[in-house]
């Protein structure tokens, strides 16, 4: 059970009285980026106030420290989803992740003639560096289709299916529409055709429980900074096997164990070969506390209770008789509606005038809308500090909203 007045104290962004426009601000992009709680400012501030030091570049106690809190964050994340600590690379972000595998794995294993596969629901993240690694190889991007409601179906994967096919790499949770992938299916299709299955879990790893081995993913990325942790940080997880023929694409201090001025250089194995240069510590030391901190909560009360709000949402929304709504059934805490009559970003300019803060446009999932039928809609995303007072906020002004700025809608 969440109990959601208790846990919005431990957010100072929350608990502080904030205002937009002059109104109580609502919070409604959790999609894009969530608060921290205390925990998370504290650890990471505890690096900068108390323990900083590089890792594993010194032989003193207090990089000797450091190199453990990397460890036992390592440790903490891996036995999170159920992997192996050395299949945990600190990146970036689920962008760098992505990345990552596009160009150290990509162009190592890809060849001219070969065949990439993506959806038309996918963010940039998990689109451009593919077009990327194809035009480099001489490989071809293909698109799996979406049925009527926008969704990635095992049937669909299996028909866009060919022998050329070397990689299929598609998001857990879609940004904009919020359906969940049947994971499992889509990878055993995918298997069954030598294929290797890239997981985008941006927007579900932060919402619920997840297991690379029950869901047979072979790489899976996401971001700290949607899950509470801090930005900059993030993970790509990697089974052990493929990780051993990934390419460090990063090349630098940290990663090496030798060169020499003939141009020879052997490499650290993984996850460390994919860490150059100073990692992010600060970020390693936030992000172990947010999963000690969402795990002292349980993913599956933060996944049931967002269902709950999307629910209601759906039912508040469909009350006003004044939106369109894109994705009622879908799984995640996403609701994605117009205002009827209004342009997106219109109606999102009206609900900042409200303090309420929803993403309008395409959401960088730029092949999305010709699916939807829509340049533009509004999403309102929602995380386990969501209230349903919030979502009142909302329907209301949708309610009331009108043509706001008046710009041209079709
Ligand atoms: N994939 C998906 C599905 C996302 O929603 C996002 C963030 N909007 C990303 C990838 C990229 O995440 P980041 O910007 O944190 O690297």
């Amino acid at each position: 059970m969440i109990d959601v007045a208790k846990i919005r104290q431990d957010f100072p962004m929350l608990r502080g009285g904030k205002k937009m426009q002059g109104h109580p601000l609502v919070w409604l992009d959790n999609a894009s980026t969530t608060f921290k709680p205390d925990s998370v400012i504290r650890a990471v501030d505890a690096y900068y106030e108390d323990f900083t030091s590089n890792s594993h570049r010194g032989d003193y106690d207090l990089c000797y420290e450091m190199d453990q809190r990397v460890l036992a964050a390592r440790k903490a994340i891996a036995s999170w989803i159920h992997a192996d600590p050395s299949e945990i690379v600190f990146t970036a972000g689920a962008t760098a992740s992505l990345n990552l595998v596009a160009y150290g794995y990509g162009l190592t294993h890809l060849k001219e003639g070969d065949e990439i596969l993506v959806s038309e629901a996918e963010h940039a993240s998990n689109v451009l560096p593919w077009y990327a690694a194809a035009k480099l190889v001489g490989a071809k991007m293909r698109m799996v289709p979406l049925t009527k409601e926008g969704r990635i179906t095992p049937e669909n994967l299996e028909k866009a299916m060919s022998p050329r096919v070397k990689i299929v790499s598609l998001a857990h949770v879609g940004n904009v529409l919020g359906f969940l992938a049947p994971v499992k299916e889509l990878a055993k299709v995918a298997h069954a055709h030598g294929a290797i299955f890239v997981l985008d879990g941006a927007q579900s790893v932060p919402h619920m429980a997840v297991d690379v081995q029950d869901l047979d993913c072979d790489f899976l990325a996401w971001s700290g900074h949607k899950m509470c942790g801090p930005t900059g940080i993030g993970v790509l997880y990697g089974k052990r096997a493929l990780l051993e023929e990934t390419d460090p694409y990063l090349r630098g201090g940290g990663m090496n164990v030798t060169f020499d001025a003939l141009g020879d250089a052997s490499f650290l194995p993984p996850p460390e070969r994919f860490e150059a240069g100073t990692q992010n510590l600060a970020g390693i030391c936030g992000l172990k506390a947010a999963v000690d901190y969402l795990s002292s909560i349980g993913m599956d009360s933060i996944n049931a209770y967002e269902k709950e709000l999307k629910r209601y949402a759906v039912e508040k929304l469909k009350a006003t008789d004044n939106c369109i709504l894109y994705n009622e059934d879908s799984e995640a805490g996403i609701v994605t509606f117009n205002v009827k009559g209004v342009f997106a970003q219109d109606a999102a300019t009206y609900l900042n005038s409200k303090g309420i803060a929803c993403r309008s446009g395409n959401h960088c999932a730029k092949m999305l809308p010709c699916h939807l039928g829509t340049p533009a809609t509004i999403r309102a995303s929602f995380y386990f500090y969501t209230s349903k007072e919030e979502i009142d906020a909302l329907t209301d002004a949708v309610r009331k909203g009108g043509d706001y700025l008046d710009a041209y809608f079709n």
